[in-house]
């Protein structure tokens, strides 16, 4: 099957019972035994749910892997993920990456005895930071807010030679535009919040791995640990899911627009789309993705915190919001919002300073979204003179 049949139809048969074409929202907490262990297949929904299998079964098909997992949220999704190890064990991460998992890094598993070093995201700094105690690789590509490209083959063959496995967080790409498995990942991490959800409407996220051990495991912890979606929000995982190819091409063609309107914008001082062939990740971005994805950001001139405020209130169709890959356009700062939990030095040496702006280019009519961000660009200016 190919990707855009596949996430329409991939865990989702009809209905056995009545031949609903859909599956249903299996709301339930519970199963009915016939007698002692007799079921089918579904015991209690924390430990497994039939809309929540849908999705899993449909998750692992678009990645092209094994096994999914469906959790509550994406941060939930990289809590079981690292817990999966022990005190001791050493993760290396590069920098620029979700100030959430940064957080729940520093702050929920480093008081457990893990430990953690952020690198540039090249292959040689990977390598220059592995130790004894290295169990982990964590890669964004694209990164948060950057949009940075790691190389993933690279970075996983290096990996692989050491024991070390990778996991990429893969959702600013989705699985329509790159399949970390594919280029030698270990394991994929999604925050289903954003492309895959694509509405704004559900809080969710996702695991997909090959190897059989590890599935296990992870498995285990989301029935003992408990944070599971619920049936309502992966059925509506699975209906923004049936979209998202169409979804993510008018995503990325509006990205693409917007992209080179603001790189000719004279109040734009840098805009950071690997679509573009200036960018300095276009290369590789054309190499291990099928597409560069619908997330723009970019630097306003003399922008800071006060300046830049100016521009996003001044926006009449672009919301001001945190998230990102629904089917509206929103705009975030990542100064004070998504990375406001990363100490200010820290995140001007990444490059996250305060004149950074961050889009998700919706699919409205980009004319539309265009004409909205000259409006405020100009506004922007004359409050700036
Ligand atoms: C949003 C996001 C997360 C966290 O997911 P939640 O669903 O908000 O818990 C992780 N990684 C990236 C890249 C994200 O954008």
């Amino acid at each position: 099957m190919k990707f855009s049949t596949k996430t329409i139809h991939a865990g989702q048969r009809a209905d056995k019972a009545t031949g609903a074409v859909v599956v249903p929202i299996y709301q339930t907490s519970t199963y009915k035994q016939d007698e002692l262990n007799v079921h089918k297949g579904f015991e209690y929904s924390r430990t497994g749910n039939p809309t929540r299998q849908a999705l899993e079964e449909c998750l692992a098909a678009l990645e092209d892997g094994r096994f999914g997992l469906a959790f509550s949220s994406g941060l939930a999704a990289e809590h079981a993920v690292l817990s999966t190890l022990k005190p001791g064990d050493h993760v290396i991460a590069a920098e620029d990456m979700y100030g959430g998992t940064y957080r729940l890094f520093e702050q929920v598993f480093k008081p457990f005895g893990l430990r953690f070093s952020y690198v540039g995201g090249s292959v040689r700094d990977f390598e220059n930071a592995i130790t004894a105690e290295t169990k982990l690789f964590w890669i964004e590509s694209p990164t948060n807010p950057l949009l940075r490209i790691a190389d993933i083959s690279a970075v996983s063959a290096i990996a692989h030679g050491k024991n070390i496995k990778v996991v990429v967080d893969n959702t600013f790409a989705s699985p329509y535009f790159q399949q970390p498995l594919a280029l030698g990942a270990d394991l994929v991490v999604h925050s289903t919040t954003k492309y895959i959800g694509g509405h704004s409407d559900i809080v969710g996220g996702a695991l997909i791995v090959n190897d059989e051990a590890w599935h296990d495991r992870l498995k285990f912890l989301q029935n003992a640990v408990g944070a599971i979606p619920g049936a309502f929000d992966s059925w509506l995982a699975l209906r923004g899911l049936k979209t998202l190819s169409v979804r993510m091409k008018q995503h990325e063609e509006n990205a693409h627009k917007i992209a080179e309107f603001l790189e000719n914008h004279p109040s734009v001082t840098q805009v950071y789309y690997p679509g573009l062939s200036s960018d300095r990740f276009h290369l590789l971005a054309k190499q291990q993705m099928n597409g560069f994805g619908g997330m723009v950001s970019f630097k306003l001139k003399n922008g800071d915190e006060k300046s830049v405020n100016y521009f996003l209130k001044n926006l009449k169709i672009i919301s001001l919001a945190e998230s990102l890959g629904g089917v509206e356009s929103l705009i975030c700062y990542p100064a004070a919002m998504t990375h406001g939990s990363i100490p200010e030095k820290k995140r001007n040496a990444i490059g996250v300073s305060n004149d950074l702006v961050r889009l998700s280019a919706g699919i409205e009519n980009v004319e539309d979204l265009i004409e909205d961000l000259a409006q405020s660009l100009d506004y922007f200016e004359k409050e700036l003179r």
